[in-house]
């Protein structure tokens, strides 16, 4: 498949991959629902990929929606803003989504206030590419799609390179999640502004909107926004398969190309962004407002009324959980975002980050234990692996502990995907056993280089 293939409306994706029940329909077409403010919002300082923000207010501090609460440090690094006119009410370390405790910011919401936002519009035509990159610094914005890597460095295209195809990520190919299709189908005008606008800047040939063909509301409605838009910005139907949105997968199929090993997306001339951070871009230049809220998926057979929450960064699951009807009898387990690359949650204390793409309620007839065999080399994880790695070889060597010799096997390059485990009959946990082995070569790495 290539760029031709979309002339002849053919439904591009990659090679191998998986075909999961995508269950879509339990909150697809559940309209946003913005849920109010709640009394206390939890703001960890390091909720996206770089070093952490540094507080910049005090304890019994009046703080405004909108405004800065924590600053940047260094360039990999955004700036955090109050999600709500309110009090700094502690400033300490608390428990983060993660399962660990990190410094953060606590704000009790003022009660009297309206919580109408009082920023300006930032006029992006005057700055140049050097002020489009601070100003999205500035405004925090990240990667909504659940990596929270700081946009700017994205769009700061190193020197000797330039963006050709700018891409949207809208195909969310993960099961039960709807935030992206949502956002799609409701803020289309938005989408185009923010792809518009960052293009003003990354001067990109052409733009790709790429959507799986599970989504034709959201085809529709952008496809006849972009057409109006009059601009170089085209829609294209992938077809519905696991994992279409990893950046590698969308590229391969839109371009024919592959992404090299140990290469970025920018070496082929590529820059690809979430719908949710492309929305967040237009919001923050038409009316000054930076990353301070997102939409998240509440869905699954366990929670009582599946659907879509635009809520305040800080938010706490358990409040978004109430306001979505609250959690069945039978809940056996909560996914903090979708059933193949999601983490079991526990603590539900916690807050929604600006990675947070979903939570997923799942009932006790749908978690269960598998028994675990040998590999009996059937092949089928090889022919699911989109990266054409070799999983049961690097299994049977993570089961001897031989980390050094999975390096030959390009574990490093494994992108934690879940497609190979689920495929395996023998149960063997492939994704598990490859997530401890490239934590286990990186910690080898680093001491390694403090030696
Ligand atoms: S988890 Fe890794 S090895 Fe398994 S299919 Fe995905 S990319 Fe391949
Ligand atoms: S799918 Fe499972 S049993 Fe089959 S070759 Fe891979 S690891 Fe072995």
């Amino acid at each position: 498949m290539a760029v031709s293939d979309i002339q002849n409306n053919k439904l591009l994706t990659f090679v191998n991959g998986i075909h999961p029940k995508d269950y879509k329909e339990l909150s697809n077409n559940c309209k946003i629902q913005r849920m109010p403010f709640v009394e206390e919002y939890t703001l960890p300082l390091g909720q996206h990929i770089g070093a952490p923000s540094k507080s910049i207010v005090q304890k019994g501090q009046y703080v405004k929606r909108g405004e800065l609460i924590a600053d940047s440090v260094g360039f990999v690094s955004v700036s955090l803003h109050s999600p709500v006119d309110g009090i700094v009410s502690d400033i300490g370390i608390f428990d983060t989504p993660k399962g660990d405790v990190l410094p953060g910011i606590k704000i009790k919401t003022d009660r009297f206030s309206t919580q109408q936002f009082h920023q300006k519009a930032v006029d992006f035509e005057s700055l140049d590419v050097n002020g489009f990159i601070k100003s999205i610094q500035n405004a925090g914005i990240v990667g909504l799609g659940g990596a929270a890597f700081p946009s700017h460095v994205k769009f700061a295209i190193p020197e000797g390179k330039n963006c050709k195809y700018l891409m949207l990520n809208g195909c969310e190919c993960e099961p039960f999640l709807t935030a992206d299709d949502r956002t799609m189908v409701e803020y289309p005008k938005q989408i185009i502004d923010g792809l518009l606008i960052v293009n003003h800047f990354l001067k990109a040939e052409k733009i790709y909107i790429a959507i799986e063909s599970n989504k034709p509301k959201a085809i529709e409605v952008l496809s006849k926004y972009a057409e109006e838009s009059n601009s170089n910005i085209e829609v294209v139907t992938l077809k519905v398969k696991y994992p279409q949105g990893a950046e590698k997968m969308m590229i391969s199929a839109i371009l024919g190309n592959e992404v090299p090993s140990g290469k970025l997306p920018i070496d082929l001339g590529v820059i690809v962004a979430n719908v949710g951070t492309i929305k967040a871009i237009s919001e923050y230049f038409r009316t000054g407002m930076p990353l301070i809220e997102r939409i998240v998926t509440i869905t699954g057979t366990s929670i009582n009324n599946p659907t879509n929450v635009l809520v305040p960064i800080g938010t706490p699951m358990d409040e978004i959980l109430e306001f979505c009807g609250g959690i069945k009898d039978n809940t056996a387990r909560i996914l903090l975002g979708g059933p193949m690359m999601g983490a079991v949650q526990k603590n539900l204390n916690v807050p929604v980050v600006k990675g947070t793409s979903g939570l997923l309620v799942l009932s006790s007839n749908e978690v269960k234990d598998f028994d675990q065999y040998n590999c009996i080399k059937c092949g089928k994880c090889l022919d699911a692996c989109p990266l054409f790695l070799n999983p049961s070889r690097m299994g049977l060597l993570a089961k001897k502990g031989l980390w050094d010799e999975m390096l030959d096997f390009h574990v490093m390059d494994c992108f934690e995907c879940g497609s190979c485990s689920y495929v395996c009959p023998s149960g063997i946990p492939l994704v598990q056993s490859f997530r401890v082995a490239k934590g286990i070569l990186r910690e080898k790495s680093i001491r390694d280089q403090n030696k």
